[in-house]
């Protein structure tokens, strides 16, 4: 399944060149990328894709569970290949976001109490220091920066 064209047939979507582009990109990237990094990379390898289209393209992968969003702070929608739904640490010194696996290993991750509402899924985005950034403030405050992450 790691490849675009099967990956797009099998959710029911056409392949399209600027479908496999990006779920192409995005899967050989790894990690978490915005829609102008994927922008730029397009166009640095020559085969450049307008912004619109790659914003269009990235919401019917997102339809289609190709792709998920990474909910990593305002105005930085990230981007990310994925066949597994799975939460997000923020590092809210340097940014940096690390993959959670999913916490009760089924959707819904979470439950919550609301009369009339059935959740189907749930995304969790912890937020604290990452390893690198702890050890630097080790020093400072340890006991804090293990709060934070919590
Ligand atoms: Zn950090
Ligand atoms: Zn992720």
């Amino acid at each position: 399944m790691s490849d675009p064209a099967a990956r797009l047939r099998g959710a029911g979507l056409r392949a399209t060149r600027s479908r496999l582009a990006i779920l192409g990109l995005l899967g050989e990237l790894g990690g978490h990328r915005s829609a102008d990094e994927l922008v730029e990379r397009s166009r640095s390898r020559g085969h450049p894709i307008a912004r619109a289209t790659v914003y269009h393209v990235l919401q019917s992968l997102e339809r289609a569970g190709l792709v998920l969003d990474a909910d990593a702070g305002p105005g930085r929608t990230l981007y990310e290949s994925a066949a597994d739904r799975h939460h997000h640490f923020v590092c809210q010194d340097c940014g940096r976001i690390v993959d959670v696996p999913c916490l009760a290993g089924a959707k819904p991750c979470l439950t919550l109490v609301l009369p009339g509402v059935v959740v189907e899924e749930a995304q969790v985005i912890f937020r604290g220091l990452c390893a690198s950034c702890t050890s630097g403030r080790a020093a400072v405050a340890p006991g804090r920066a293990r709060r934070a992450a919590g």
